[in-house]
């Protein structure tokens, strides 16, 4: 588990399917439309599946970059 830089919540990164690292809030969230695969390794941060909207018949979590109180300057930094 890791913290997020900004505001100090707990967050787990995971690698979308176009390569990119997201930061998930550590819990589900009724509304989340992240479903991560399961690890392949402990190396390696697990794949996730970023659908158009929430996900209502499976757990699905919320990238922490739309949760974040410092959202902006995330999207400053990238
Ligand atoms: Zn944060």
């Amino acid at each position: 588990m890791n913290t997020c830089r900004s505001c100090g919540a707990q967050i787990r990164w995971v690698r979308t399917s176009k390569g990119h690292r997201m930061p998930l809030d550590p819990e589900p969230h009724p509304e989340g439309n992240v479903t991560p695969e399961p690890a392949t390794s402990p190396a390696v941060e697990p794949l996730a599946v970023v659908h158009a909207g929430p996900v209502t018949d499976r757990p699905a979590w919320r990238s922490h970059f739309a949760t974040c109180e410092f959202a902006a300057q995330h999207r400053r930094r990238s």
